[in-house]
C-alpha cells in the first residue's frame, strides 16, 4: 500500500500545482493521492487521509446514489459528475468560514497501475457561490426587513392621518360650538325685545362661549409652540396658593351649576414657587376644570396643598367617574381622551394635560395621576421645586407690579374694526388717558402730523395700509428730532412667527386679541414710564 501511495505521489504530483481539488481513490475507497489544494481547502494534510477511506471523512460518498455511479468509474465507465452538492463536511477540522461548501466533483476513470481503474476526482470548490447565495439571502431579507419599515411607517403615517382627521373633526366641532349661542343670542339682543334679566343671561353665555373659542386657540398655539419647543416662562418667586385662588374663581360658576363641593386645604406654611404664574395657573385651572367636568352632581372636589422637605405637593382628587388602568398611562399624552365621546359630552380636545405636563416639567417638577378605576374618582399630583427667596426681592417684585394711572398720556389708537377700537379706547379713557381714536392707518398719520402721540396702539391687518406700512411711515414723517412714538401692537395674528414680525417692524409690544385689560393698560403705562425714564 505505501508503494502505491508512494507512487501516486510520483505520478500526479503535477496536480499540485492546479488550484483544483483533486484526489485520487482506488475501489476501495482508499484515498492514494490528495493534492496540496484540498490540503488547504479541508485543512486534512495527506498524511492523515492517505491510506484511509475517503468515507471516513466525507460519509456522503458511502451513499448508494454516489456508490453506484462510483462504482462505474472503478469499472473504466464514463466519467460523472457529482455536482453543485451541498456538503456539510464532517471533517474534525475546521472549514473556512465553518459554512457549508458547494463543489463540482468530476469523476473520471483512471487506468490504475495494475489492471484496475482509479477514480480521479477533480473537486471544484465553488464555495464562493456559497457567500453569493447567503449574500443574496441577506440581502433578500434585508429588503423584506425594508419593506416591513416602510410598510410600519406607512401604518403609522395613516394612523396619525386618521388622529390628524378625527383631530380636524373635532376642532371644526369644538370651534363651530360655542358660535351657535354668540350669533343666537347676538340676533335676539339686536331685536332690543329681551327684558334686563335675559339680556344679562345672554351677555353671559355670549361672553363664556367667546372665552372657551379663546381657550380652545390658545391651547392649539400652546401645542405648536411645545411641538417646536418655543415656550418662554416669565419668572418670578410667588405663592403657589394664590394660583389655586386664582384658579377656583375660573371653575367657580361650573361646580356650583353642578352642586359640587371644593374643599381647599392649603398648609400656610409653603414656600415659595420660582416660575411662570400665569403658566402655572394655566395647569390648576386645567386640573380643576377637569375635576368638576367629569364629577358627577352633588360629587366633591378636594384641593390639598402642603410642603414635603424641599417639594410643593398640589392634590386634586376627585369623586368622579375615574380613569380605567388602560387609560392611565395614556392620559398625558397629546389629543387623548377616554372615549371620543368625552368630546361631545364635556367638550375639551384632549390638549390640557398635555400641555400641563410639559408647562410642570418646564418648572423641574411632575405631574402624575392616579385612579383606583372607573366610577372611582381620580387624583391628580404636582411636585414643584420650593425656592428660597430673600423679603426685599418679593416686595420689589409687588412694587413693579403696581399699577399706574394715564392721566395726561395721550394715546393714538387705529383699527379698522369699529368694535375693537371703541373697546380699546374706552378701556384707555378708564385710566385717564387722552385717546383719539381713528379706523384707518392713512388717518393715523394725519393725526400725528396734528397732535403727536405718547403712545400708539395699533391694529395689523388693516385694509389699504397695515400696521407695518403705518410704522413705516411714521418713521419716515418729519417729527422733531429725537421724538419717537412707541408703538404697541393689537391683533389677531398670535403665532410666533407674527409675534417675530411685528416686534422687528418696531412695535415694542405684540398683544392677541382679545386682550386682558389688565395686562394692556400695563404695557401702556410701562412704556409711557420708560420713554419718560430715558
Ligand atoms: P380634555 O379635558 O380637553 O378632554 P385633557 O387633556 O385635560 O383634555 O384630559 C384628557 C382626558 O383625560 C379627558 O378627556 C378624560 O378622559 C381624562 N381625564 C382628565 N381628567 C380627569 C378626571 N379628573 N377624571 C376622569 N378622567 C379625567
Amino acid at each position: 500500500m505505501m508503494n502505491k501511495i508512494s507512487q501516486a505521489q510520483e505520478k500526479f504530483s503535477y496536480f499540485d500545482l492546479i488550484p483544483l481539488g483533486v484526489c485520487v481513490l482506488q475501489s476501495d475507497y482508499i484515498v492514494l493521492f490528495w493534492n496540496s489544494c484540498l490540503e488547504e481547502w479541508t485543512k486534512i494534510p495527506r498524511n492523515q487521509i492517505l491510506g484511509t477511506p475517503i468515507t471516513q471523512i466525507f460519509p456522503h460518498f458511502g451513499q448508494p446514489h454516489y456508490t453506484s455511479r462510483l462504482e462505474q468509474v472503478f469499472q473504466g465507465g464514463l466519467p460523472t459528475i457529482f455536482s453543485s452538492q451541498l456538503h456539510k463536511y464532517t471533517i474534525p477540522a475546521p472549514l473556512p468560514h465553518g459554512k457549508n461548501r458547494i463543489q463540482h466533483t468530476t469523476v473520471t476513470s483512471l487506468p490504475g497501475l495494475d489492471d484496475d481503474y482509479y477514480a480521479l476526482m477533480s473537486i471544484q470548490d465553488v464555495t464562493d457561490l456559497t457567500f453569493r447565495v447567503q449574500e443574496y439571502r441577506s440581502m433578500r431579507d434585508h429588503a423584506l426587513a425594508e419593506a416591513e419599515k416602510r410598510r410600519l411607517a406607512q401604518e403609522s403615517a395613516e394612523a396619525a392621518n386618521r388622529v390628524k382627521d378625527e383631530f380636524l373633526a373635532i376642532l371644526s366641532h369644538e370651534l363651530r360650538t360655542p358660535l351657535n349661542p354668540i350669533l343666537g343670542w347676538a340676533k335676539i339682543l339686536k331685536s332690543g325685545k329681551l327684558d334686563q334679566n335675559r339680556t344679562i343671561q345672554a351677555v353671559n353665555t355670549i361672553e363664556r362661549n367667546a372665552k372657551l373659542q379663546v381657550q380652545l386657540i390658545d391651547d392649539l398655539l400652546d401645542v405648536s409652540r411645545i411641538l417646536r419647543g418655543k415656550i418662554k416662562l416669565n419668572l418670578s418667586a410667588f405663592d403657589f396658593a394664590s394660583v389655586i385662588q386664582a384658579s377656583l374663581e375660573a371653575v367657580r360658576l361650573a361646580s356650583e351649576a353642578k352642586s359640587i363641593q371644593i374643599e381647599l386645604q392649603l398648609n400656610p406654611h409653603t414656600g415659595k414657587v420660582l416660575g411662570d404664574a400665569n403658566r402655572l395657573q394655566q395647569v390648576v385651572c386645567n386640573l380643576l376644570t377637569n375635576a368638576v367636568k367629569f364629577t358627577n352632581a352633588g360629587g366633591k372636589v378636594e384641593i390639598f396643598l402642603e410642603q414635603i422637605n424641599s417639594q410643593l405637593q398640589l392634590r386634586v382628587r376627585d369623586t368622579g367617574k375615574g380613569i380605567t388602568p388602560e387609560f392611565l398611562p395614556h392620559i398625558f399624552e397629546y389629543f387623548r381622551q377616554a372615549d371620543a365621546s368625552t368630546t361631545r359630552q364635556f367638550g375639551g380636545l384632549g390638549l390640557g394635560l398635555a400641555i400641563s405636563r410639559h408647562l410642570v416639567e418646564l418648572h423641574g417638577g411632575t405631574i402624575m395621576a392616579e385612579s383606583p378605576g372607573e366610577g372611582q374618582g381620580a387624583t391628580f399630583i404636582i411636585n414643584l421645586p420650593v425656592i428660597f427667596v430673600p423679603e426685599k426681592e418679593i416686595q420689589e417684585a409687588k412694587i413693579d407690579n403696581g399699577f399706574p394711572s394715564l392721566v395726561g398720556v395721550k394715546v393714538l389708537a387705529v383699527d379698522d374694526d369699529a368694535d375693537n377700537l371703541e373697546f380699546v379706547s374706552f378701556l384707555l379713557e378708564q385710566t385717564g388717558a387722552q385717546v383719539t381714536s381713528v379706523t384707518s392707518a392713512k388717518a393715523a398719520l394725519e393725526a400725528i402730523k396734528i397732535n403727536i402721540p405718547d403712545v400708539l396702539v395699533s391694529d395689523i391687518g388693516m385694509p389699504d395700509m397695515d400696521g407695518f406700512q403705518l410704522l413705516r411711515q411714521i418713521k419716515t414723517l418729519p417729527l422733531q428730532e429725537g421724538t419717537s412714538i412707541p408703538a404697541i401692537a393689537l391683533t389677531a395674528y398670535a403665532t410666533d412667527a407674527d409675534r417675530k414680525r411685528i416686534l422687528d417692524v418696531g412695535y415694542s409690544h405684540h398683544f392677541v386679541k382679545p386682550i386682558t385689560p389688565d395686562e394692556f393698560i400695563e404695557a401702556v403705562a410701562n412704556l409711557v414710564l420708560s420713554i419718560v425714564r430715558s
